[in-house]
């Protein structure tokens, strides 16, 4: 079997991947807060970790592979979001506006998610669904002395647990000096973060031991993942900005609720995203949404194969100019492709690229290697591991329309330039032959040479007019006068 090695935010190491049940991989990823449009930002791990889920699957067996990723459905943004919305008129009641709000985002998510190719993982949990666990979690942390309630409030008191700020490497002291805290009088120290607030009459909340109130952020992934993968599993997954505070605070809450079992062994976290080389900002006109691109044309395809060209674990840029040149290479591979039976498995090699953790750019070279070969199968059922080529993904590439007369031409010119490379092959001189490719090529058609055949495959960009300029060409060169 391949090695799978994943670079461990943990240890800060590439370390060989060993699952603690074969039977069933795990992994969880942090998933939106759901009150607007998902960015491009927030759809480089939804991509990156789909690509390491189908590469679990491929390895381990598509029903040997658990994966979660969340919806944070109670979040004071949420309910921000819902009173400008009854500010500017909706006279319903606050709950009502945020369940329609939530509702309404995680629809638009699942459609925008599906345009990139992302498989749906396993389990999508609410996280208002699992307030109950939440509770549960929160009263032993405060039972075993690592929580404290304080004016409605329960904090995490983050000095009782003398491994915090490991995974982000820094001491609570450091963060104290360097981060915005938030200093509430209630708190023991201004590092304590949230485990349960207090609810005001309109907003969201849940009775608990103390008072109706609602989660914070980091208790909700703790109490889902351990609900849903158990206490100890193999990846936990996410931003770079989630490094610090929330997946230190997960792991806080989940090693102190579970001293022995260990949480994730793996922490993988992918870069941020940049747009023409800057950072994605509404004030620079340069942040989007995956739906703002999906609206100006640019294929869901498109824009995952743009982030699979930059390792996950390197800031990556989105530009036009990649995504055109993406968006032609996709279309040459599709055109090599149609109607291809794909091979039955990915090639070896191919897979171990992708093994060595999530070698992606590495993996496209080689896909436009088989391509170059005009190895269609193989390049079909590779491109797969990606995500890239797959039926769901297609149906956007513009189909070229040749007609008869464009066949009868294409087949006589196919014979030129077989006559040409013969005579070639004697002369040494490959000038005509160089010369009828490249006024193919600028007619959109792609030309493809073997020893034994000469193929000619129109492109989307076919343009019938400029074919028929070639065979004028010809006719002229070939006149008695000329
Ligand atoms: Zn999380």
């Amino acid at each position: 079997m391949v090695t799978l090695r994943l670079h461990n935010t943990r240890t800060r190491k590439k370390e060989e991947f060993v699952p603690l049940d074969p039977g069933n991989i795990r992994m969880y990823v942090c998933g939106p807060t759901v009150y607007d449009r998902a960015h491009l930002g927030n759809a480089r791990p939804v991509v990156v970790f789909d690509v390491l889920y189908r590469l679990l699957r491929h390895l381990y067996g598509a029903d040997h592979v658990t994966y979660v990723r969340n919806f944070t459905d109670v979040d004071d943004k949420i309910n921000a979001r819902a009173r400008v919305l009854q500010e500017a008129g909706d006279g319903r009641a606050l709950n009502d506006i945020i369940r329609e709000v939530t509702d309404q985002t995680i629809g638009w998510y699942h459609a925008d998610m599906d345009a990139l190719g992302a498989l749906r993982p396993t389990h999508e949990p609410r996280a208002t669904e699992f307030i109950v666990q939440m509770v549960a979690m929160i009263q032993g942390l405060v039972a075993s002395g690592h929580a404290y309630a304080a004016e409605g409030h329960v904090l995490f008191d983050v000095r009782s647990y003398p491994d915090y700020g490991k995974l982000s490497g820094r001491s609570v002291d450091d963060m104290i000096a360097g981060a915005r805290v938030d200093p509430a009088p209630y708190k023991r120290d201004p590092m304590d973060f949230v485990l349960w607030k207090p609810s005001s009459a309109e907003e969201p909340g849940w009775d608990s031991p103390w008072g109706r109130g609602r989660p914070g952020w980091h208790i909700e992934c703790s109490a889902m993942s351990h609900e849903l993968l158990g206490p100890a599993f193999d990846i936990h997954g996410g931003g770079i900005d989630l490094q610090f505070p929330h997946h230190e605070n997960e792991i806080a809450q989940s090693c102190c609720a579970h001293p022995d079992a260990g949480f994730a062994t793996f922490w993988l976290h992918n870069e941020m995203v940049q747009v023409e080389g800057k950072k994605m900002s509404k004030s620079l006109g340069n942040f989007f949404t995956v739906r703002d691109l999906l609206d100006q044309g640019w294929p869901g395809e498109v824009i995952r194969f743009v982030m699979l060209s930059t390792h996950y674990r390197k800031p990556m840029d989105w530009t036009e100019e990649k995504a055109r040149e993406v968006q032609g290479t996709l279309q040459k591979w599709r055109s090599l492709c149609r109607d291809v039976t794909p091979a039955s498995e990915p090639l070896k090699h191919v897979v171990e690229t992708l093994s060595e953790d999530l070698n992606t750019a590495g993996v496209i070279a080689e896909l436009h290697q088989l391509a170059h070969a005009g190895d269609a199968p193989n390049l079909l059922a590779s491109a797969c591991l990606l995500g890239l080529l797959t039926e769901e993904a297609g149906g956007w590439e513009v189909h070229s329309h040749t007609d008869g007369a464009d066949e009868s031409r294409l087949a006589e010119i196919r014979n030129w330039l077989g006559a040409a490379r013969a005579a070639a092959m004697t002369s040494k001189n490959f000038s005509e032959v160089d010369r009828l490719k490249a006024e193919l090529l600028a007619s959109g058609v792609e030309v493809r040479m073997s020893r034994e055949a000469i193929e000619l495959v129109p492109l989307p960009e076919f343009d019938s007019q400029r074919l028929w300029t070639i065979e004028r060409r010809r006719e002229w060169e070939r006149a008695p006068d000329a």
